[in-house]
């Protein structure tokens, strides 16, 4: 039975290249990017490399690149490093723990805090955020794409609105690296996160844009790496990992189809990708009775479908996909195993019920028709199994 990966924003398969990239790192050119000799020049070198790539993805400067440990980091990075007790801060109920659990853990250290609900369709409203402003308001933390339905959010919008009173703007752009063309300044942000293995880099590498403008007050103490904003010695393979991603990142979300595009061929840029993805929600609406798309009355990244399956516990349909080879999730990899519903999918109204039978179908540029066709296959098998179980033990 074929295996099959379609759980791509917990975490993607790293592409070959990046492998290839890498390897040097781990053995001939292992030095520290602070050393003097010629093996820590070949490191630093590295560094400099993968920080111009990124800095090209974001339309940046290399010195506003903050290379991190992950999305987690750069999100802790972004709040703790700006807000400071009697500050005010907006965020969306609908953030990533990173940025939620932070948001919470700074307010019992005295900073105020807004958390802002989504609309229906899961979306924040530019509104709400201006409606929420205050005086002390000194950053605005709203996501581009959410992690669990993909909605892309109007930070663009909700910039100008904080930008006009003096606030500050910051971005969890974790589930929109190497989704969406990412243009720190059309986008108009000051702080933007991002994380190697959401792109097809390593796990335990990425990156806090930081504006020039902005003086960020480091989490951790230590020598002057990154100009003193984020000492410790650097994860050079990783870094050169997230460098080289970035870049086939780039082409990927700038590319034309191949005419000779066959159905096993990998999805060749965001278009064919998002059409992957539509073919599998509508194969599984088609087939599946009583379900449905969360999110699906907003613009969503392209690779991103959270369905829904009344009278279904998302749980036992993840683990009956999973027996069959197919690899989902429900939520946030980090709650899975959890007995709560989404938080994400409970701000945005859905009845608890409807919740708990919701999954997500997450696909990445390695993922083909083929797959999508058997996946189609093996959802509304095990949809209609498990609701055959559960009506039974009902009429029992
Ligand atoms: N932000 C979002 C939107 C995410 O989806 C994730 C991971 O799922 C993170 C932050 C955390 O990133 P990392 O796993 O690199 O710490």
């Amino acid at each position: 039975m074929a295996a099959i990966y379609m759980d791509a924003n917990a975490t993607t398969p790293v592409l070959p290249e990046v492998v290839e990239a890498m390897r040097p790192y781990w053995a001939e050119s292992f030095g520290n990017a602070s050393s003097v000799h010629q093996r820590g020049q070949q490191a630093r070198a590295a560094v400099d490399h993968a920080r111009e790539a990124i800095a090209a993805l974001l339309n940046c400067r290399p010195a506003e690149v903050v290379f991190t440990s992950g999305g987690t980091e750069s999100d802790n990075l972004a709040l703790f490093g700006l807000l400071s007790p009697g500050d005010h801060l907006i965020t969306a109920a609908i953030e990533h723990h990173a940025v939620l659990h932070a948001a919470e853990a700074l307010a019992q250290r005295g900073v105020d805090v807004t958390f802002l609900k989504p609309t229906p369709a899961g979306v924040i409203d530019p509104e709400a955020v201006r409606a929420s402003l205050r005086p002390n308001t000194k950053l605005v933390s709203v996501m581009l794409a959410n992690n669990e339905t993909g909605v892309i959010q109007p930070v663009r919008q909700i910039g100008e609105i904080a930008h006009a009173v003096g606030a500050l703007v910051h971005t969890d752009a974790v589930q929109a690296g190497g989704k969406l063309p990412i243009d720190v300044a059309a986008l108009g942000c000051d702080l933007l996160s991002l994380s190697g293995h959401k792109m097809h880099a390593p796990q335990g590498v990425g990156v806090l844009y930081v504006s020039r403008k902005i003086k960020l007050n480091p989490l951790f103490f230590g020598g002057l790496h990154e100009r003193g904003r984020r000492p410790g010695t650097e994860n050079v393979a990783g870094i050169v990992g997230l460098g080289c991603a970035a870049q086939l990142a780039g082409s990927f979300l700038h590319a034309t189809a191949s005419p000779s595009a066959s159905p096993n061929t990998p999805p060749e840029n965001p278009t064919a990708l998002a059409a992957l993805r539509d073919r599998l929600e509508q194969g599984i609406l088609t087939r599946v009775p009583d379900a449905g798309i969360n999110g699906a009355g907003a613009p969503r990244v392209a690779n991103t479908a959270n369905l829904y399956f009344d009278g279904v516990d998302a749980e036992a349909l993840i683990i009956a996909l999973d027996l069959q080879g197919l690899a989902i999730s429900a939520g946030s990899a980090c709650q899975s195993g959890a007995t709560e519903p989404s938080h994400v999918l409970v701000a945005m109204g859905l009845p608890e019920e409807r919740a708990r039978g919701s999954v997500r179908l997450s696909l990445s540029r390695m993922n083909s028709q083929s797959e999508v066709d058997i996946a189609i296959e093996r959802v509304a098998a095990a949809v209609s199994r498990l609701r055959a179980i559960s009506g039974a033990a009902a009429a029992r």
